[in-house]
């Protein structure tokens, strides 16, 4: 930045539209608000997204896995998530995955655990067992949300293509946002705003607070940009892994040593396409320099990388070839709101239970056993401002717990809880902090799908398997001393007993 600044000069702008329910950002956060909202009885919701399509970085930045959306026997995460399976199952090649409706899910039969072992997400290792988890192949998903947004196209108006830049504020309360387009400046007004970004970008300028402290060791910390390589066997790879460990952990080192950051052969829902996952650390995804430098540092090494696999393993690389880039950065975290919870790690750690769940979330984080978590409406829903809600990865949590709850299936939840909110609102003329919870609930639990805890429209039998098999750590006296503050450092934190609650100040 130069220093130097330039008055913009006053202007009017014309108004594009209005509408009751705005959402910005087309993610997996944005599409589900604008899919729930409509499927909620809103018949004038806008979908603004600044790219080509939907998704963003499930879609767009090749992010393929879905993991970890059942506890035991139980899919816990549901609604539009579960949608996603379904509808990609009856198009070839669009998904992988363990079919919950099989009965497959919670099995320990070791056969079944090793079959389903190669789409990450989709087994526990501790026990042993089948967990509902799938992969996506990126370009399906992407046709599939505009079928979607087409089915509901009497309630949903798409705007690809349009910039959200900067919201209408009345006091408080958020009336539109600006926004940018090859048509210019433009504004949309609009009853409820959802500010599905990923960056906060609405309510960063909105009055309301905002964090980007991020722990340095957080996956939340860094960047990505994706690239697939074709014309290879992940079941061959994986078999030379295992015939040849040290060879593959050198590969691992060599290959962080061309990139200068950490990258990985995941495979994907085809075995002939896997995709290389990389972190690059201490990048923020809301700056100039840093997505550019993702961007290219990664590009200028690919072809490096692309010789150096078929060099080291030519059984499997032979006849490997760069099958496509990502068309955008990974992009994991950088601002997030400060909302009237915010969840910090003893959220999951220990058996929270809320008046205002709306959605109740298995986290890849096996200190819990992959138990449901709930989280509470009020980590959507910014402090200070009215009229906006934020769903996704930019929602209201800790620099650590942040890095589990931005995961893909609680960004769709939190965007479905956040579309019906919005419809409900708009349907009673109440506002996002007034709306009845409720009845959000009840619409969520009942006609949307999504199980909450103590809610009259959800099967007993998903408190029942949390009873019976005991809740994870809190009901483990070994994992309870671990939590209970001995010290014990988990994964890159460490566990401290009722502390750390992000909330007391
Ligand atoms: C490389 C990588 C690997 C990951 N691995 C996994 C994994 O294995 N499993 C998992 O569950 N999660 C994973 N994640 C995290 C997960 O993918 C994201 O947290 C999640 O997809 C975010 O969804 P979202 O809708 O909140 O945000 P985004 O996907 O970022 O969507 C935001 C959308 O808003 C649009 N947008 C942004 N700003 C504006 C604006 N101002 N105006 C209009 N539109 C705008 C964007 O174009 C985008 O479409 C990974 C992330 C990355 C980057």
């Amino acid at each position: 930045m130069s220093g130097k600044t330039y008055i913009e000069p006053q202007t009017s702008v014309p108004v594009y539209d209005e509408c009751d329910v705005l959402v910005v950002g087309g993610g997996a956060a944005g599409h589900s608000a604008a899919i729930a909202a409509a499927r909620a009885g809103c018949k004038n919701v806008i979908l603004m997204e600044r790219y080509g399509y939907c998704g963003g970085d499930v879609t767009g930045g090749y992010v393929l896995l879905i993991p970890d959306l059942s506890f035991h026997n139980k899919v816990y995460v549901r609604g539009i998530q579960e949608e996603w399976f379904e509808r990609l199952q009856k198009i070839p090649g669009a998904v992988a995955g363990p079919d919950p409706k099989t009965g497959v899910i919670g099995s320990t039969n070791p056969a079944l655990v090793r079959a389903w072992g190669a789409v990450g997400g989709a087994s526990r290792v501790e026990p042993p067992r089948v967990c509902f988890g799938f992969m996506v192949e990126p370009n399906q998903m992407k046709i599939e949300m505009d079928v979607m947004l087409d089915e509901l196209k009497d309630s949903i108006r798409v705007m690809y293509h349009s910039w959200g830049c900067k919201p209408i504020m009345e006091g408080n309360v958020c009336k539109g946002v600006f926004f940018e387009s090859k048509e210019g400046r433009k504004v949309v007004l609009a009853k409820v705003i959802i500010d599905a970004t990923g960056d906060a970008d609405i309510c960063r300028i909105s009055g309301a607070p905002t964090s980007s402290a991020i722990d340095d060791e957080c996956r939340c910390s860094s960047t990505a940009l994706v690239y697939r390589i074709g014309g290879i066997s992940m079941s061959e790879y994986s078999r030379w892994k295992k015939e040849n460990p040290q060879a593959a952990m050198q590969m691992g080192k060599d290959l962080a040593g061309i990139h200068g950051f950490r990258s990985a052969i995941i495979a994907g829902p085809t075995d002939s396409v896997a995709w290389v996952n990389n972190w690059q650390p201490q990048r923020d995804c809301s700056k100039i320099a840093d997505l550019t430098a993702t961007e290219m540092d990664c590009r200028l090494k690919i072809r490096e990388a692309l010789n150096y696999y078929k060099e080291v393993c030519p059984e499997v690389f032979h006849d490997a070839f760069l099958y496509d880039i990502a068309p955008q950065a990974g992009t994991r975290g950088s601002h997030r709101i400060v909302g009237e919870h915010i969840i910090g790690q003893n959220d999951w750690a220990f058996p929270k239970t809320f008046d205002d769940t709306i959605a109740w979330h298995c986290t890849v984080d096996t200190l819990n056993d992959n138990a449901p978590i709930e989280i509470p409406y009020r980590a959507i829903l910014p402090q200070k401002v009215d009229n906006i809600l934020a769903p996704g990865r930019h929602i209201s949590a800790d620099k650590i717990a942040i890095d589990n709850v931005n995961l893909i299936p609680q960004c769709v939840g939190t965007g479905q809880a956040a579309g019906v909110a919005a419809a409900v609102a708009v349907a009673e003329g109440s506002t996002t902090r007034t709306v009845n919870i409720k009845k959000v609930q009840d619409i969520l639990a009942g006609e949307q799908n999504v199980p909450l805890p103590r809610n009259e429209h959800t099967d007993p039998s998903y408190m029942e398997n949390l009873v019976e098999h005991e809740y994870g750590l809190y009901t483990d006296p070994a994992k309870r001393a671990r939590a209970a503050g001995d010290g014990t450092v988990y994964r890159h934190w460490t566990i401290s007993a009722g502390g750390g609650d992000p909330n007391k100040k």
